[in-house]
């Protein structure tokens, strides 16, 4: 169920429950009132005619139920007394009835009726004929019992009345707010609406560079502003992933040739003297590694970063670490200088890879068995040599992927060993830098946050 029919239906059970509860109230609230009413004139008409004990209330003898002296029991009341009742009759001791009023139904009289001789007034419903009566019993002189009823036909019409109003009522109570509800809905779905439509399309298209076209400064405009910055995100990313794969297959291209033609030999090789061959199958290796190393360089710049765990990580230690493994691998002299152990949370794994790489240029790029250093300090460590330098023009660009230097192009080489140092920093928060070395060589490095 949409949203908008959510909240509608919502707006419009609570309307219905209130209006329901209200219109009931009032129902019940006035026929309480009105039987309170019926009984209340039943009652002021009893007490009336029992304190004029039936006469007119000029003096003169009322009732028909014959002349009455002094020891006779008074007979009817005159049926005018009676007014607004529909019934009154006389019930006597012995049982026997007398309709005081023409024409009037007679009322049905119970031993309990009977009992009230006792000096108790009673009020009931009774069914007369299939009309409803309130039927009050009263007692009368000679152990008898005066009844007078009225009809309830008056007040159920009124009641009927009544309840076709709130009905009518409720109906528009409901509706109302439904309808307001509605558009109210409607008005705080629309960017909703607008922005899952974006978000579909986006998705069927895969055009990121559709701009989700949802303002405002409310929680909808600022999800929408979170998901164009997420949609920037992956678009970015997949720009990335599209230079890299471009310029990795532009980068693979010159091994390949050069693989391509070395195989060519190959193909002739009973025709080549020893030694040319020797120096064809070799540089098949070299190209082989040089592809390897390529495409490790590739995965590790396209490799989920997420997946690696994070823990605090020395870098004093991992710079050790690294320089103990170059110097067994490059028989140089390579030491750690850390002023102030500087300790990060990352990855261990990718910091390593970071500052193998930085030591793996240091020892490409200065004199066989010139020593290297690697300062730790804090959080910055940098890798120092007394090699060729970095040109001025160079350093702003050595960090880009397959950027080398003019001067070592003949060298071998990716130009992905720095992309890699700068895309592992990023990813922790740092920056890199690349500066001349004082008395010579370079100075290349990295600083994390702490
Ligand atoms: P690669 O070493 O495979 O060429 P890198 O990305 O590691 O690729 O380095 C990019 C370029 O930066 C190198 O080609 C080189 O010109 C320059 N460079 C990097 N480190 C040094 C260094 N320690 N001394 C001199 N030049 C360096």
């Amino acid at each position: 169920m949409t949203l908008r029919w959510r909240i509608t239906l919502i707006l419009a059970a609570v309307a219905l429950a209130v209006s329901v509860s209200a219109a009931a109230a009032a129902y019940l609230s006035t026929a309480s009132q009105l039987r309170s009413s019926i009984d209340d004139t039943l009652t002021s008409r009893a007490t009336a005619v029992n304190s004029t004990d039936g006469r007119e209330p000029d003096g003169g003898r009322g009732g028909h139920g014959g002349p009455g002296g002094a020891a006779d029991p008074p007979g009817c009341p005159a049926a005018g007394q009676f007014q607004p009742a529909a019934a009154a009759q006389l019930v006597a001791a012995d049982g026997t009835v007398t309709t005081c009023i023409d024409g009037a139904p007679t009322l049905p009289v119970t031993a309990q009726d009977r009992a009230l001789a006792a000096g108790q007034t009673a009020l009931r419903t009774v069914t007369v004929d299939g009309q409803d009566y309130r039927l009050l019993s009263t007692p009368w002189h000679d152990g008898g019992i005066l009844q007078i009823a009225r009809g309830l036909d008056e007040s159920k019409t009124l009641l009927r009345r009544l309840s076709l109003q709130l009905l009518a009522l409720v109906v528009v109570a409901t509706a109302v707010p439904a309808a307001l509800g509605w558009l109210i809905a409607t008005r705080v779905t629309r960017p909703i609406v607008k922005l899952r439509d974006s978000t579909r399309h986006i998705a069927a298209t895969l055009d990121l560079s559709e701009p989700v076209a949802v303002g405002g400064s409310g929680e909808v405009g600022s999800l929408a502003a979170s998901f164009r910055t997420m949609v920037a995100a992956v678009a970015r990313s997949r720009e990335q992933q599209r230079r890299l794969v471009s310029d990795a297959s532009h980068e693979m291209r010159t091994p390949l040739t050069s693989l391509r033609s070395n195989v060519e030999l190959l193909g002739k090789i009973e025709r080549l003297p020893e030694p040319e061959r020797r120096e064809v199958v070799a540089d098949v290796l070299q190209d082989i590694d040089e592809l390897s190393i390529l495409l490790g360089e590739l995965v590790e710049l396209a490799s989920d970063t997420a997946a690696d765990a994070v823990e605090p990580v020395n870098l004093a230690d991992l710079a050790a670490e690294v320089a103990a493994r170059a110097q067994r691998r490059t028989r140089r002299p390579i030491t750690v200088t850390a002023r102030s152990p500087g300790e990060v949370i990352g990855s261990s794994r990718r910091l390593e890879r970071a500052i193998s790489n930085l030591v793996d240029n240091a020892v490409k790029y200065s004199a066989d068995g010139a020593a290297v250093e690697i300062t730790v300090d804090g959080t910055a460590v940098a890798v120092l040599d007394r090699g060729r330098g970095i040109a001025e023009d160079d350093r702003a660009r050595i960090f880009d992927r397959f950027y080398r230097a003019v001067d070592v192009r003949s060298e071998p080489g990716s130009g992905l060993g720095l992309a890699i140092v700068e895309e592992i920093v990023r990813s922790h928060g740092g920056t890199v830098f690349a500066a001349p070395r004082d008395g010579g060589g370079s100075r290349v490095g990295f600083t994390l946050p702490g």
